[in-house]
């Protein structure tokens, strides 16, 4: 078996959290059948921070969703963190998916008419292990990571689009995640909201969470430390960013006024 993508990972020796060989996905629509991954391999390991670039159509959210679990693909192989993804039932997808991601969406996906602190609790209702927690006191801490504390009782309508985002990062963290995966999360976002979005992310990737972040944006990418490109269904190219940049001295850039180089 090749794991050909290895020699970028910045963490040579720290242990996969995702291994997926040969997954392919075909959408059967009528007698048409559409290829939406083709025979992908990709081995990712604790602590990186992935952008998944490639044009509409190339495959990136079909991706994100079977990294997911929220869809299956037709044919291959996927190890999550260990645990053994193919044929585990919906419950057990669930449980899994509950246990180690969050996600993060391009419009943010919140409830408009609830707080931002009833937005960020959710996920601990969904919970299915029933294990016993104290879902405000989460909430509230997720928050304040993100920079809420002060907005918890705000509706979404009440919140520029950066801070719904926040919000929607929040409820991503309360479950804990080891994997955050996010769909073109600052696709909805002006630049300066972009940069202070992907600082956040960065930050928390200093703090050991791995994010697989899918961008159309160049820009976007750099704050990754690695790329992987798509186009058809395949990964055309899986490389090391080499100018890794930090949002939020480029936002403070920004901020005064310089053009950041
Ligand atoms: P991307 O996120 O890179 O834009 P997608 O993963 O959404 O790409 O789509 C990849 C391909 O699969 C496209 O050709 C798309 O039309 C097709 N596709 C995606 N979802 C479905 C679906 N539910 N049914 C049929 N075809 C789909
Ligand atoms: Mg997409």
């Amino acid at each position: 078996m090749t794991a050909p993508t290895a020699t970028v990972s910045p963490g040579n020796d720290s242990p996969p959290l995702i291994e997926i060989h040969g997954i392919s996905k075909v959408y059967r629509m009528g007698t048409n059948e559409v290829y939406a991954l083709r025979q992908v391999d990709l081995l990712v390991r604790r602590g990186e921070f992935i952008a998944i670039m490639g044009t509409s159509g190339s495959g990136k959210s079909t991706m994100m969703n079977i990294l997911g679990c929220l869809d299956t693909p037709t044919s291959g192989s996927y190890r999550l963190d260990g645990v053994k993804v193919d044929g585990l039932s919906r419950n057990a997808l669930a449980d899994l998916r509950n246990a180690k991601l969050g996600f993060v969406f391009q419009g943010f996906n919140l409830l408009s008419r609830t707080s931002a602190i009833d937005n960020v609790e959710l996920p601990l209702l969904y919970d299915r292990t029933h294990t016993p927690r104290d879902t405000k006191a989460l909430a509230r801490a997720a928050l304040e990571r993100v920079g809420l504390g002060g907005r918890m009782d705000h509706h979404p309508s009440e919140l520029s689009g950066g801070q719904q985002q926040r919000v929607a990062i929040a409820r991503a963290l309360v479950t804990s995640p080891t994997l955050i995966l996010a769909d073109e999360p600052t696709g909805n976002l002006d630049s300066r909201t972009t940069l202070d979005v992907m600082s956040l992310f960065q930050e928390l990737n200093d703090q050991g969470i791995t994010i697989l972040l899918v961008t159309h944006e160049p820009e976007v990418s750099q704050y990754a430390k690695r790329i992987v490109e798509m186009r058809d269904g395949r990964i055309r190219r899986d490389h090391p960013v080499e100018n890794h940049r930090r949002a939020a001295e480029d936002l403070r850039a920004h901020d005064s006024g310089e053009v950041a180089a």
